[in-house]
């Protein structure tokens, strides 16, 4: 398949590795923003391969693990007592609340159900009249365009019973959130290709140059991945700190105007609270005024309470890097795939999943 099996091709993979083996001199922690792209180091076994002195953090790139708990809490609430048609992408429905997670309310009998598209919501919503269908609009800045094409789409409809519970984050000012802590200490990024396909690559360089980071954007194969990596490197060797783009292939400096204009029409950016690392001012991506019809946190009342999350999880020190996922205590044991006490366990992109189903291969790769 071309742009695939070149980009998985092993001896790409065993080049790669040698010249990052050459070059590197001394120890250098770099952060992979995204979710998917620590997936696939740690089960094309990545991590293993690269020199000791290469240290990889995980970054909070995973959406459904940055999803609040408060919002997760909210859409059970208008599942259940709202008696919405609660609308979702499947990986939210594991993902526990304070009390329950969506599955379990739906094994409760609430009407949650699993889409693919925002724009089958929209339709859900055209063929119930009578009930009120919520998209939980969760995710990075990759699934906003959809989102908020769907809030068009349904207004232009002239539809008065779709709404979206937004939980939209935005990738660069996280990266300047993980900058500024204290604990964590990370030296250069491989930014998010999918991201920059949609938002272009303009807002790297103002925090390449305040922090004197290089920040390569990076695609999400073995052969992006080592490439990003050896391009990140070579800069931190070489003591540059630049913006440059490994996933050439894909995204343009521009992004995608016709999805940014989407964006600028619907949403406006707010500050933003991340599940395991507070909130990040004007890190988020909230319903416009012209909107408010279509925003469910607006049209509908939050249950009452404040959630609170499990005191075991550590989950905020792995998503800015300050531990792996196997040194938290309960990795294996208290928290599993099928028994989650974190975010970060249920998404297969969430770093102790990853950690999790593919251990083997990372002791494989030692
Ligand atoms: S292993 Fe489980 S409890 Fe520990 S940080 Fe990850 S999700 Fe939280």
């Amino acid at each position: 398949m071309k742009f695939l099996s070149e980009y998985r091709d092993p001896e790409l993979v065993r080049e790669y590795i040698r010249e990052i083996g050459k070059i590197t001199t001394r120890d250098w922690a770099i952060m992979e923003v995204c979710g998917g792209q620590t997936h696939s180091l740690v089960k094309n076994g990545i991590l293993g391969l690269l020199p000791p002195q290469i240290r990889m953090i995980h970054g909070p790139g995973c959406p459904v693990c940055v999803t609040p708990l408060h919002l997760i809490d909210h859409a059970i609430h208008l599942a259940e007592k709202e008696r919405a048609i609660l609308c979702s992408f499947g990986d939210m429905l594991r993902v526990p609340g304070s009390e329950k997670s969506l599955l379990q309310a739906k094994a409760e009998g609430a009407d949650v159900r699993i889409l693919y598209s925002p724009l089958e919501a929209v339709s859900l919503a055209k063929e119930n009249p009578t009930r009120q269908v919520v998209f939980f609009a969760v995710g990075f800045e990759t699934t906003a365009p959809a989102n908020g094409l769907s809030v068009v789409h349904a207004a232009e409809l002239g539809l008065s019973n779709y709404s979206i519970l937004t939980s939209h984050v935005l990738v660069p000012p996280a990266m300047e959130a993980v900058l500024d802590d204290e604990e964590a200490s990370i030296q250069g990024f491989l930014a998010a290709g999918h991201v920059c396909t949609v938002m272009g690559t303009a807002e790297y360089g103002p925090i390449a140059a305040k922090y004197k980071v290089p920040i390569v954007v990076t695609g999400f194969e073995p052969v992006d991945l080592l490439q990003g990596i050896l391009m990140t490197v070579r800069q931190l060797e070489e003591g540059r700190y630049e913006v440059e783009n490994q996933y050439s292939r894909v995204v343009r400096p521009e992004g995608n105007p016709g999805a940014r204009k989407v964006l600028e029409r619907v949403f406006e950016v707010k500050d933003r609270d991340w599940r395991g690392l507070g909130t990040i001012p004007m890190s988020g991506y909230e319903l416009r005024e012209e909107y408010a019809a279509f925003d469910a946190k607006r049209k509908f009342e939050a249950p009452e309470g404040k959630a609170e999350e499990s005191s075991l999880c550590m989950a905020g020190q792995v998503l800015k890097g300050i531990i792996k996922p196997q040194e938290c205590p309960q990795f294996g044991k208290a928290c599993t795939p099928s028994n989650p006490l974190g975010a970060p366990m249920v998404s297969s992109e969430g770093a102790c999943a990853a950690y999790y189903h593919f251990y083997h291969v990372m002791e494989e790769t030692k």
